[in-house]
């Protein structure tokens, strides 16, 4: 991409209405913008973020065995009367009424709908397990919109939901959720702690949330240090096998959410391996059994000829809060840390005297060079001040920044810049190229 024909209004103020660093700088990027309360247009660059976000959570669902698809945003709220959330979801749903008076919404989360779904196609034991998701915008009509995209009203979410014959199938779903939203958050290049959260009625020990420690965070959380250093398992981890042990070592050391928060048992945690903190719910995957096939209908007929409410499960994940998570978790003074994974970019190519014909020149090479090598490249053609483009290339925090001027040229240098260390040296451009990653 040539900036000079890209759109990246990036805003030379600091932004007054934005309380937290990831809503300061994602305005300031030019990634997005505030339409009303908690609603967000995303512009191009904070898109290619989200999209890549979205890339890697579906990419883990699809590994641990998930099937996607796509439901409305809007919903009939006859679902929602069946199940008998409809009065009790209160206003945190949006409700609608369309042009023939029938009672519509647009839905905060799927349960009703992927249940009626699953109830008009799937009859037999032998069509389980199975789990279906979606990556989708929703909407809820929170009493505080704050923090950007953090805390929307509309927002984008991945929700998966498993359907399962009994207590121990569903089990092994949940541990697949369990293991892939390690894989996930790792890759996103983010230490996320399971943490046990409530689990409402239902009960048991299959509610876990994913946590991001950061002091902005929302919720207050408790746990052991060691679990900030526990291994992730490796792309090789077979989900057909028995996932227990991963899950039962991940579990067996104390994180809890403030609502499940237990005194007694943190104290038993030796005292310099306690946490206490603040944290960002960026997941939370939750074990309800018949909670809605029950009042649904939603039955599979078993081995034996019974016809029984089938066991699910939801799960969630937070793509767009994730975008905020990112950067209050790698940033700094100057902007974004991107971690390569969801870079906007991979690498830029700086052009330190537009016009100047050996740098033009030079620059041109390495922009193509980059692509041809598959790096989503940008290209800062502008005819901006140096330090201006350096202040932008961190700013939106693209990982290589290879800056290309006429005086390194005259002995044949480049200078390659890493955001994340800061580190610059200056190279041959064949050099520069091979360090790119
Ligand atoms: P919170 O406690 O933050 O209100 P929740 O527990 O209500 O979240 P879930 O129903 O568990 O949310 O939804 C799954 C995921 O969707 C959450 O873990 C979170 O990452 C994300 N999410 C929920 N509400 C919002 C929101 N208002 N804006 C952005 N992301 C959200
Ligand atoms: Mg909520
Ligand atoms: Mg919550
Ligand atoms: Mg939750």
């Amino acid at each position: 991409m040539r900036l000079s024909r890209y759109f990246l209004p990036i805003l030379k103020e600091t932004p007054k209405e934005a309380e937290i660093v990831s809503h300061r700088l994602m305005l300031r990027a030019g990634m997005m913008r505030q339409q009303a309360a908690g609603i967000y247009s995303w512009l191009p660059l904070g898109l290619k973020v989200l999209r890549k976000i979205e890339g890697i959570v579906r990419e883990e669902q699809n590994r641990a065995g998930a099937l996607e698809m796509l439901m409305p945003t809007v919903q009939p709220a006859d679902l929602w009367i069946e199940s008998g959330r409809y009065d009790d979801y209160g206003k945190e749903m949006l409700r609608i009424r369309d042009r023939h008076d029938r009672s519509m919404l647009y839905g905060p989360t799927n349960e009703e709908m992927i249940t009626e779904i699953f109830r008009s196609y799937v009859r037999s034991f032998r069509d389980l397990p199975l789990n279906l998701y979606h990556i989708q915008w929703k909407f809820r009509d929170e009493v505080r919109p704050r923090f950007g995209v953090m805390r929307g009203r509309e927002f984008f979410m991945k929700d998966a939901y498993s359907f399962d014959l009994d207590m121990e199938s569903a089990r092994r779903a949940y541990h697949r959720m369990f293991v892939a939203y390690l894989r996930t958050f790792a890759r996103l290049g983010m230490q996320a702690i399971p943490m046990k959260a409530d689990s409402g009625p239902i009960g048991g020990d299959m509610s876990h949330e994913f946590i991001v420690l950061a002091s902005t965070g929302e919720s207050g959380v408790f746990c052991h240090k060691d679990l900030l250093d526990m291994p992730v398992p490796g792309e090789d981890v077979d989900f057909d096998s028995d996932l227990s042990p991963i899950v039962d070592a991940w579990t067996s050391l104390y994180a809890a959410t403030d609502e499940k928060h237990d005194e007694a048992a943190f104290a038993a945690v030796p005292e310099d391996r306690r946490i206490a903190a603040r944290g960002i719910e960026v997941g939370h995957i939750f074990y309800f059994g018949t909670k809605y096939s029950d009042p649904m209908n939603a039955k599979v007929t078993t081995a034996d000829g019974q016809n029984v409410p089938v066991h699910m499960g939801s799960y969630g994940i937070g793509v767009s809060r994730l975008v905020g998570a990112i950067i209050e978790a790698s940033h700094d003074d100057n902007g974004i840390i991107w971690p390569a994974s969801v870079a906007p970019f991979d690498a830029a190519v700086v052009n330190l005297k537009q016009g100047d014909d050996a740098t033009d020149a030079m620059c041109e090479r390495l922009y193509g060079e980059m692509r041809n090598a598959g790096f989503d490249a940008l290209y800062d053609d502008t005819d901006q001040r140096a330090g201006a483009k350096f202040a932008t290339m961190d700013l939106i925090g693209v990982p290589w920044q290879v800056v290309v001027g006429p005086k390194g040229l005259a002995s044949g240098e480049v200078e390659l810049k890493n955001r994340a260390t800061g580190e610059r040296v200056s190279l041959t451009p064949e050099a520069a190229m091979n360090r790119l990653e």
